[in-house]
């Protein structure tokens, strides 16, 4: 199936049926995966400022009914996965999208249909705190491979801007400001932390007059606890948040 066959298959599946050309939309600035930041031990976020933000939303997100139709992503073995094919990947640079029908998936959806894209990802391996972050390399090794998915991604999303939450696993003691258990558990997948952090920044970002589209929004991820699937987290998380939900074949098409 060539990439004309998979847009109008997938344009099949959005609501209106009718789908506008991919338009270029003039960039925020760029990258925003260069501006990761930790919260305590709990939580990596990679997001645009929220000045650049609301621009972007008010010159391509904003409609009439004051609310965000989010297309939110599991990010291994759901967007990426590693390209040595070794299941945890040898360092920063061994990934790659997928499948062959990852990028027009999510060039429909988020450039044409103007979803706001979102990746929700756990990272236990991740050791770091917000005062420790020059010395810890599992951190440095994330911001390395999430700018290189953000800046792949870019040109197909005509520069919209991809917002990421990664769960961080619990770090040793000799960090001072690391979070408590709970923290770390209420923000890791199937808790739904990462998606109350989002709605905390789209506030910040926009005000309280604007609230997440949930009849619209959707949730995909790999981890739907069929037989293979070591767990059903992914499906968990949209059940608790009150997402639709989809297992990635199915959205991308495979
Ligand atoms: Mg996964």
């Amino acid at each position: 199936m060539d990439i004309t066959q998979l847009l109008s298959k997938s344009a099949k599946k959005a609501e209106n049926g009718s789908v506008a050309e991919p338009k270029t939309l003039p960039s925020i600035k760029k990258p925003n995966g260069g501006r990761c930041k930790v919260t305590g031990s709990h939580l990596v976020s990679c997001l645009p400022p929220k000045d650049d933000f609301k621009a972007f939303f008010e010159e391509h997100l904003q409609n009439d009914n004051k609310k965000i139709k989010v297309a939110a992503f599991d990010m291994d073995d759901t967007l990426i996965c590693t390209r040595s094919g070794i299941k945890f990947g040898r360092g920063p640079h061994d990934w790659k999208f997928r499948t062959d029908t990852i990028l027009p998936v999510l060039q429909q959806k988020i450039a044409v249909e103007r979803y706001l894209m979102v990746i929700f990802t756990n990272q236990g391996s991740i050791s770091v705190s917000e005062n420790l972050t020059q010395t810890s390399k599992s951190y440095r090794n994330f911001t390395i491979k999430i700018t290189q998915i953000l800046t792949a991604l870019d040109t197909t999303l005509k520069g919209a801007p991809v917002l990421v939450f990664a769960a961080s696993g619990r770090p040793g003691r000799s960090h001072t400001m690391r979070s408590g258990e709970e923290e770390h558990f209420h923000t890791r997948k199937p808790q739904t932390g990462m998606w109350e952090a989002l709605e905390t920044y789209l506030r910040g970002a926009l005000g309280d007059e604007y609230e997440v589209d949930m009849e619209k929004s959707l949730y995909v991820g790999d981890a739907a606890g069929r037989e293979g699937d070591h767990l059903a987290d992914d499906r968990n998380f949209a059940k608790n948040v009150g997402l639709y939900y989809e297992v990635p074949e199915d959205f991308f098409l495979e």
